[in-house]
């Protein structure tokens, strides 16, 4: 008799993408970087065209439906043609709510895009689910959340929204791009399909643009491969091995660039030249909100300097923290969400959302903790 066993998620993550060459027997999988395959006769393998399925895209795609405990998952050149292709199962005249203060690439493709082509939207405060619930019309068929959101850490209860969309027959879709299924498991909690920008965490470099959908059904699942074959986004070969490469390590990396900032929001929050500081820990209300259905803060921390005319000087005199947009990295990135990030967001909604001048947002990379609080010191003082 065979012994059977669970393996935890570390060992799933250590081991992703293994066992994939039944040629050779090689460990990690190999970069299939061929756009066709050679079949006999005139059956098709299994493999015929890299669009449709690539072995080294696909050793990605089973290692997070297997991470995520999804029913299928797809991966995309980006987070932002993950997102695109999301929205593609929807038809003209659908609706969709999301959450207000969500990433600034997901407002765009609506208001720039899609919504010309038909699609309706509304950004609503997520955190509230009667206030969900007032805006939602008959022809709402998507619930977009994000939470923690960006840059200001609200969260949202993923087990209510769910509730909620399902009673309206709508799917709940969570962009889970700041906390990963290492420390936030959407599908458990009800959501239907999960978003990834895995350009962030999952990959964890700064090497590689990559995106992802997860599923939790089989027909949301078949349904994503065909928009993915067919609108032709999905991601290459190098860069699926390069995101499996990354993945194996997002244990390791995640807890310490959490421990990193959770000891930067402490410093922060004690320093005189701060007047806010946002991390989940900080505060009580949204910390207990969050703790019931994540397992840990997270890496990523905002701030707000007392005096905004010193965001450029701060920036400047960082020694070890880059200015630079993206997050999720080995090496701490700063970024001023105002001018960057969030400039296409109007003024007012900037400024309701707390999107303010003074405002950075700050992704811990695994650096020695000690340094990175010297070097914000040093660049305050
Ligand atoms: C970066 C990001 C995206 C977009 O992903 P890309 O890989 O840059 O296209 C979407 N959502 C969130 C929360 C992000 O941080």
């Amino acid at each position: 008799m065979i012994a059977t066993h669970r393996f935890g998620i570390d060992s799933l993550l250590a081991h992703a993408g293994t066992g994939q060459d039944p040629v050779y027997g090689s460990v990690t999988t190999p970069i299939y970087q061929t756009v066709t395959f050679q079949h006999r006769g005139d059956a098709l393998g299994t493999y015929d065209y890299s669009r449709t399925r690539n072995p080294t895209r696909s050793a990605l795609e089973e290692a997070l439906t297997r991470l995520e405990g999804g029913a299928g998952a797809r991966v995309f050149a980006s987070g932002m043609a993950a997102i695109t292709a999301l929205f593609l199962l929807l038809h003209q005249g659908d609706h969709i709510l999301l959450t207000d203060d969500l990433y600034g690439g997901t407002y765009r493709v609506l208001t720039d895009y899609l919504g010309h082509l038909g699609l309706d939207f509304d950004f609503v405060d997520t955190r509230d689910p009667q206030e969900v619930e007032r805006h939602w019309r008959g022809t709402t068929r998507m619930l977009f959340v994000e939470t923690p959101s960006n840059p200001v850490l609200r969260i949202s209860d993923i087990r209510a929204l769910a509730a909620l969309a399902h009673r309206h027959d709508a799917r709940l879709v969570v962009d889970n791009t700041f906390m990963t299924f290492y420390r936030q498991r959407p599908l458990e909690l009800g959501a239907d399909i999960v978003v990834y920008s895995a350009t962030k965490y999952l990959a964890g470099h700064n090497d590689v643009l990559a995106g992802a959908l997860v599923a939790r059904g089989p027909e949301d699942a078949e349904r994503l491969g065909e928009v993915a074959n067919g609108t032709g986004g999905v991601l290459g070969p190098l860069d699926a091995y390069l995101t499996l490469r990354g993945l194996k390590t997002l244990g390791l990396r995640l807890t310490r660039q959490e421990e990193n900032a959770r000891r930067v929001a402490r410093a922060l929050a004690d320093h005189p030249a701060v007047a806010r500081v946002y991390y989940p820990e900080l505060e009580p209300e949204a910390n207990a909100r969050h703790r019931r259905q994540a397992g840990g803060p997270g890496g990523m921390v905002s701030f707000v300097l007392r005096d905004p005319g010193r965001v450029a000087a701060v920036m400047d005199r960082l020694q070890l923290v880059l200015p630079a947009v993206s997050l999720g990295g080995t090496e701490s990135l700063i970024t001023h969400p105002y001018s960057e990030t969030h400039r296409e967001l109007p003024e007012p909604l900037r400024r309701r959302l707390g999107i303010v001048p003074g405002l950075l947002r700050l992704s811990a990379g695994v650096e020695d903790p000690d340094d990175l609080i010297w070097d914000l010191r040093q660049a305050l003082a």
